[in-house]
């Protein structure tokens, strides 16, 4: 242990109540200049919608008002804040230059209304960030339509179902490794389809003696998210998707993690016949509190058809438009054309760094990853010794024999100024400790974040108390997770009203 440890300061002092509980009558945050006008009764303005009574609006002081909410931003985590190893998540560093060309003018006053001729700018950013894409993956095609990663998946599987309608072979099942993300049944359920389960095997990738055995003309497709959630690249993909094509059946592939393939090697490449994107993921667009998702779905040349409508085009007169007149569309997934914005900040992120320096980031996601995984490995049990992509699975398996549950080490990491990693996913490694740096940390962050963990470990051994009793530095400690999901407080209300 090289004594380098962070700790969490607490950013509170004795003035943390309620912005409520300070307010006194007659206080305020504002003043105004003596009237030089007639006052006017603004009762005889507004007649019965006037509000007399204002309730319990509190009263304070501007520097009051201005230290409770700089006081709050303090109780919340960010990746501005430190590392944000929450593995699957793919928490970033957000490029400030991505938000510099997103809030130009021309871009931020655009309006989905604009008639097409007045937004040629607009849908040039959308097409070449479509070619970007198109090139990134090795499909033909792409809408950009989808609103997150699962909503991708599920545009994904109505244009799996639309073309085996087309075909007039309706199939019925999906099929979806143990291994792959908690969206992808919920999905395939969502679309009517029946899921079923294939075993992983012992190195962490689909069994393909199993899929030969499960494949059959009921099988629509199968969803494999690669790499998949233990951090494993599926080396047999050329043969998975040879089992499913000999038989009618398409590959989905969920591309959320292609931060650790983009550069490197093409789905288009390795027989995915669709599959979508993150861009908050891959691509740096803020996600969690601070944005909206894009998930985009790319696909082959033969699914082109089922496209959501409207497609973006080039016209006949060498414009930009779109495209309605689609009869085995889909239909519209999204109000208007997606999360514009989005596409504006990953165009960005992907001109900024050049396929070069994409390249370049996914290396470095990958190296990060395993830097954690060797400096953790003696500490941690490692489930799968199969090698990690963009990030590392350990399980609590050593620290479960003293009581300490991956929860624990979870909400320990907080006190070390850290935001926890993904716990008790995936759900195959029993106790999951899901790390995923990004390509973001420095080896200085990392080799806090080991330490960190480190000492955990230690203390799972010699200050067990400490741990179970985790966080300590925040505000509230540990919170019945279901009930702050399920019955938010979301407004302060006077007590016995
Ligand atoms: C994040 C993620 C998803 C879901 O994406 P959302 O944008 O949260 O809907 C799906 N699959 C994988 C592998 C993911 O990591």
């Amino acid at each position: 242990m090289t004594g380098k440890i962070r700790k969490a300061t607490r950013h509170v002092n004795q003035n943390e109540g309620l912005i409520f509980e300070k307010s006194s009558p007659g206080k305020a945050a504002w003043k105004l200049p003596p009237l030089d006008v007639p006052e006017v009764d603004a009762g005889n303005l507004l007649g019965a919608s006037e509000r007399k009574d204002l309730g319990h609006m509190p009263e304070v002081s501007e520097i009051e008002i201005i230290r409770h909410f700089t006081r709050l931003s303090t109780w919340n985590y960010a990746i501005d804040l430190g590392m944000y190893p929450l593995g699957s998540c793919t928490m970033k560093y957000n490029p400030r230059v991505n938000e510099v060309v997103a809030r130009l003018e021309g871009i931020a006053n655009g309006h989905p209304y604009q008639p097409e001729r007045a937004s040629q700018g607009a849908l040039r950013i959308m097409k070449t960030l479509s070619e970007c894409l198109i090139e990134i993956t090795g499909m033909d095609a792409i809408t950009l339509q989808p609103a997150a990663g699962a909503h991708g998946e599920l545009t994904g599987l109505l244009m799996v179902r639309a073309h085996h309608e087309s075909r007039n072979s309706p199939r019925k099942k999906i099929l979806i490794p143990d291994s792959a993300h908690g969206t992808n049944p919920a999905t395939a359920a969502m679309v009517g389809y029946a899921v079923e389960n294939l075993k992983s095997n012992s190195r962490g990738m689909v069994e393909v003696s199993a899929l030969e055995a499960q494949m059959n003309e009921d099988v629509a497709a199968l969803m494999l998210t690669n790499p998949n959630t233990l951090g494993v690249f599926e080396q047999e993909i050329h043969k998975i998707a040879d089992i499913l094509h000999a038989k009618g059946g398409l590959l989905y592939m969920d591309g959320a993690n292609m931060n650790a393939l983009v550069g490197k090697v093409r789905p288009g490449d390795f027989g995915v016949d669709l599959m979508h994107l993150n861009l908050h993921k891959t691509f740096s667009t803020p996600h969690g509190g601070g944005g909206p998702g894009s998930g985009p779905v790319a696909i082959r040349k033969f699914l082109e058809p089922f496209l959501p409508r409207p497609v973006l085009t080039t016209k006949s007169d060498g414009t930009l438009g779109f495209d309605y007149d689609r009869a085995q569309s889909v239909g519209r997934v999204r109000s208007f054309y997606g999360n514009f914005g989005m596409f504006v900040r990953a165009l960005a992120y992907i001109m900024a760094n050049g396929p070069d320096g994409l390249r370049q980031t996914t290396e470095d996601a990958v190296l990060n990853a395993n830097y954690i995984r060797k400096g953790l490995e003696g500490t941690y049990d490692l489930p799968y010794s199969t090698p990690s992509m963009h990030e590392v699975i350990f399980s609590d398996r050593v620290q479960a024999k003293r009581g300490v549950k991956t929860m624990d080490v979870a909400k320990r990491l907080i006190d070390y100024g850290f935001h926890p990693y993904t716990t008790a996913f995936p759900l195959i490694v029993p106790g999951a400790l899901m790390i995923e740096p990004t390509e973001s940390e420095s080896k200085e962050e990392m080799d806090l974040f080991i330490e960190a963990m480190k000492s955990i470990a230690e203390e799972a051994e010699n200050d067990l108390q400490t741990v179970l009793s985790a966080p300590h530095s925040t505000r509230v400690s540990r919170l019945d997770e279901t009930a702050a999901a399920r019955k938010p407080v979301l407004r302060w209300k006077p007590e016995g009203s």
